[in-house]
């Protein structure tokens, strides 16, 4: 397997070596170019990928201008170049902590522009005080045409997504489903891993019944088995995705045969990304640790 495909760009200017062994290995690098030469390479190996600006909860309209004029210049990238990627915007970064009003222009500029050009646009999904107005930013703007340009990320840890998932999918919307990253209270979400594990995978057969085409975020390899084996028998159109730097090995292994993605973060606003994703290497530490002790 080349390394080369799995290896994040040496050249991002990080630091300290806490930066260089935890953000390196999780994000392409500091600039949009690095993000695009990864997707270039990973393409090159069958994967598609997800390029994400990084960046969230901003609170001033520069930021936010930043990000939109980022994702526009990264659509364009993605067209001219022919690379084989989606775009993911968190909403707060585009101003969803500062006015519904206001993301929602800006969600409207990057997606008419993405459509022009032919780039599909994920919202992520962050922490639950935004879940609400994301589904509504989502849905007011799918179009009703069959093929859909955009998609939105629902987390199986809310004890609302159930309800989320079905109301999206009436409206023949485009689902990513993770477990979630962020740290929530007990009413709201399943606090226990089995619990979260449980309701993935209900909800990712209520999408193999109901839906026609999602996405199945997630490095759990019971729950990827399980995807495999259900979309043998039911021929959906279903793609898998991981995140850069994890179980990337694997992707390849099967990107000959399954429709892979990668999510590829880019830029210098790596602490917030990093944080949860260290909290989920030490997770699964844990787990590991615990299987070998008596
Ligand atoms: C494509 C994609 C997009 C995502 N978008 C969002 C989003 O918009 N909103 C959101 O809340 N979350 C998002 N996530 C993150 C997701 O919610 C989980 O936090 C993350 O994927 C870990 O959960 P898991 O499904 O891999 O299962 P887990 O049970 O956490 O992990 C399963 C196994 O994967 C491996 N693993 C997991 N994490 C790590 C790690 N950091 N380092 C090394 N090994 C690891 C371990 O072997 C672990 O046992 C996204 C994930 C993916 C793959």
């Amino acid at each position: 397997m080349p390394d080369t495909a799995l290896d994040s760009d040496s050249s991002m200017p990080l630091n300290f070596s806490f930066e260089k062994l935890f953000a390196g290995k999780w994000i392409a690098g500091a600039h949009m170019e690095d993000a695009i030469d990864r997707a270039r390479r990973l393409n090159r190996h069958g994967i598609g990928t997800i390029l994400n600006y990084l960046g969230e909860d901003f609170k001033d309209k520069k930021d936010t201008q930043d990000a939109v004029s980022t994702y526009i210049s990264l659509i364009k990238k993605i067209h001219d170049g022919n690379v084989r990627a989606d775009i993911a915007v968190k909403p707060t970064q585009i101003g969803l902590s500062i006015s519904y009003m206001y993301a929602a222009k800006n969600y409207s500029a990057i997606l008419e522009y993405a459509r022009k050009n032919g780039v599909f646009v994920w919202l992520d999904m962050e922490s639950h005080r935004y879940v609400e107005d994301t589904i509504k930013l989502y849905l007011e703007h799918l179009s009703s045409h069959k093929k859909k340009d955009t998609g939105i990320c629902i987390q199986s840890y809310l004890r609302r997504s159930r309800r989320d998932i079905s109301k999206i999918v009436k409206r023949n919307g485009v689902i990513r489903l993770v477990k979630g990253a962020y740290k929530e209270s007990d009413s709201i979400a399943y606090a226990n891993r089995a619990e979260v594990t449980e309701n993935y995978s209900k909800l990712m057969k209520y999408l193999f019944a109901h839906a026609d085409r999602f996405t199945i975020a997630t490095h759990d390899m019971k729950m990827i088995e399980l995807a495999l084996s259900l979309d043998r028998s039911m021929h959906k159109d279903m793609t898998l995705a991981m995140l850069n730097g994890i179980r990337n090995r694997y992707a390849l292994s099967i990107a000959k045969k399954e429709n892979v993605y990668i999510y590829v973060p880019f830029g210098s606003r790596w602490v917030d990304y990093s944080i949860r994703r260290l909290r989920e290497l030490s997770n699964a530490v844990i787990i590991v640790r615990s299987l070998f002790s008596r």
